[in-house]
């Protein structure tokens, strides 16, 4: 029998809020999205109320866990709060099993750091971002086969989707499972090709129509940060939605990142919006692993010639104006295409052919830039 939004609402009025009345009367709630089991929602409240909050949240979030045929929850709390101002801390919960990582783990609370109000996320050495100005210019396939590229130089390796707008990560992935819940009531994440992998996509479907404002972004994020059992990891890469708005913006700022790769095509336009991308995180002081260009040079599945239809090499010449390292070129093949849309990403499909080592090449390069950065920390 699958699960109706009323069932969620009559479960939510037996929740007591902080307003004294039942949550599904406190005027707080998002529109609440049921689909195959999986049931996702926010409480929308002041940031002056969040910490008040948290607790109908979290019981909010058992109550609807334990309507029959319920299999994931997730509920949001959004704070509206002025931009720049730190959220206030997640609620710290420890999975069993998860054992944190303490030795090179990165420094925090140091003053001036841009890490400085970041709570770290227990058992994960180092957060790196994928971005880019713009949607479409490969952003997700190349931070899938970045984190396979981390992966193949030994590393452990997560990949968390924030594309809330429109998470990717299943289709490239293959994954159509929903994650189960540990002991601690934590998302237990996906492992595919040797990755903990997370996204907003196992929670609802792919198509499903969801206008976010800032703050939700923001939510969802720290919680599929912070109330996911990563494990131990050396390196969380963080598939950041497309763009430079204020929700990216938050997320640059609020996420303790180590550093960010940003994605572009060789197109005039779409540099102009990786610049606005190094100048948002220049703004949080998260420092610029550098550019990689993406669909950089159309290379021909049948007689492998080389075509600059793009007219090639913009990124590399606007990386070295800006100062910031060029991480490599990526052609547009169709081998790319057709491995990322069927769920079989070409590093771990084809890890003996060109494609694959240009992404090792590229994440040999962000994990010396990793290291050169805790080593500097
Ligand atoms: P974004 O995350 O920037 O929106 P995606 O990674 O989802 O972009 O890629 C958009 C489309 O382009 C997908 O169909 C993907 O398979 C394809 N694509 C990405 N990079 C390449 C490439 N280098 N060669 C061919 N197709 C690519």
């Amino acid at each position: 029998m699958s699960v109706t939004q009323q069932q969620v609402l009559d479960s939510l009025a037996k929740v007591k809020s902080p307003r004294g009345v039942g949550l599904a009367n406190a005027g707080v709630l998002s529109a609440i999205s049921v689909s195959d089991g999986k049931v996702f929602f926010s409480i929308n409240v002041e940031a002056s109320e969040a910490r008040a909050w948290e607790s109908a949240r979290a019981e909010a979030e058992a109550a609807v866990r334990a309507i029959p045929g319920v299999a994931t929850v997730m509920v949001a709390l959004t704070a509206e709060r002025k931009a720049g101002a730190a959220p206030p801390p997640p609620p710290h919960r420890h999975a069993p099993g998860v054992a944190p990582v303490s030795s090179h783990q990165p420094p925090q609370g140091a003053g001036g750091s841009p890490m400085a109000k970041q709570a770290e996320i227990p058992g994960i050495s180092a957060v790196i971002a994928v971005a880019s100005g713009k949607g479409g210019v490969g952003k997700s396939t190349t931070a899938l086969n970045l984190a396979l590229g981390l992966r193949d130089l030994g590393l452990r390796v997560g990949l968390l989707d924030a594309d809330i707008y429109g998470p990717s990560v299943p289709r490239l992935t293959g994954i159509h499972e929903k994650p189960q819940l540990n002991d601690d009531k934590k998302m237990i994440p996906i492992v595919r090709f040797g990755l903990a992998i997370m996204s907003i996509g196992f929670l609802v479907e792919e198509d499903t129509a969801m206008i976010w404002r800032g703050p939700m972004v923001m939510s969802a994020i720290t919680q599929m940060l912070r109330d996911v059992a990563w494990g131990t990891l050396d390196v969380l890469v963080v598939d950041m939605p497309p763009g430079t708005g204020d929700a990216q913006l938050t997320l640059a700022q609020n996420v303790p990142l180590r550093g960010a790769v940003i994605v572009s095509t060789p197109q005039d336009l779409s540099l102009i919006d990786a610049r606005r991308g190094l100048a948002m995180f220049k703004k949080v002081n998260v420092p610029v692993f550098g550019i990689v260009e993406n669909m950089s040079y159309f290379q021909c599945p049948h007689c492998g010639t080389r075509s600059d239809i793009f007219g090639h090499g913009g990124a590399r010449h606007e990386a070295e104006r800006l100062g910031v390292p060029f991480l490599g070129e990526i052609p547009l093949h169709m081998s790319i295409r057709v491995t990322s849309d069927s769920g079989t990403p070409v590093v771990d499909s084809e890890p003996d052919g060109p494609h694959a080592a240009i992404y090792r090449a590229i994440a040999a390069k962000v994990r010396d830039q990793l290291q050169g950065s805790i080593a500097a920390a």
